[in-house]
């Protein structure tokens, strides 16, 4: 029993540390839910970048990310970046959408299909369940190429670039 009470305590507290759980992650996964598909809660934790949500049937992943912590293209740099220490916070950015980039591209190469939902989109439940509709079936282009355009690298080289 008191085993029981500590691994629970534990995965609370990995959940908190993780952020897993999040609100955004928990409606993505009563959407799938809800779509019929089947999935396995915490089996990411094994995976590059410890995915949100696995589907092993599918070999598909998906990851639901915050738009702030992960520089989501929807957010501009004033609303990203706070107004002091700026070099800090564009780093902690360029390493979080590093650190993203590389978890895909080693799930890919690990032969992982792999989805991104980000926060934002949640705002349209119908246009998410479309999207997860066609990647799960299979008919989803490759998640590394979201990466190539972010806003956070077109920041981070302008500010470099003047040494601010
Ligand atoms: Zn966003």
């Amino acid at each position: 029993m008191a085993d029981r009470i500590s691994k629970e305590l534990c995965s609370y507290v990995m959940s908190c540390v993780r952020s897993r759980n999040t609100k955004p992650e928990i409606a993505v996964r009563s959407l799938l839910h809800r779509m019929g598909y089947r999935f396995r809660l915490s089996s990411g934790r094994g995976l590059p970048g410890k995915p949100n949500i696995v589907l092993p049937k599918h070999k598909a992943v998906i990851f639901v990310h915050g738009c702030f912590w992960h520089a989501h293209k929807c957010r501009s740099a004033s609303e990203l970046i706070p107004k002091t220490r700026r070099r800090f916070w564009v780093n902690k950015f360029i390493t979080n959408v590093t650190r993203d980039e590389l978890a895909v591209a080693a799930l890919e190469d690990a032969g992982w299909r792999v989805c991104i939902i980000w926060e934002c989109e949640l705002k349209n439940l119908v246009t998410v369940t479309q999207k997860l509709n066609v990647f799960v079936r299979g008919r989803f282009m490759s998640a590394r190429d979201s990466f190539r355009t972010t806003r956070i690298n077109r920041i981070a080289n302008k500010m470099f670039k003047k040494g601010n």
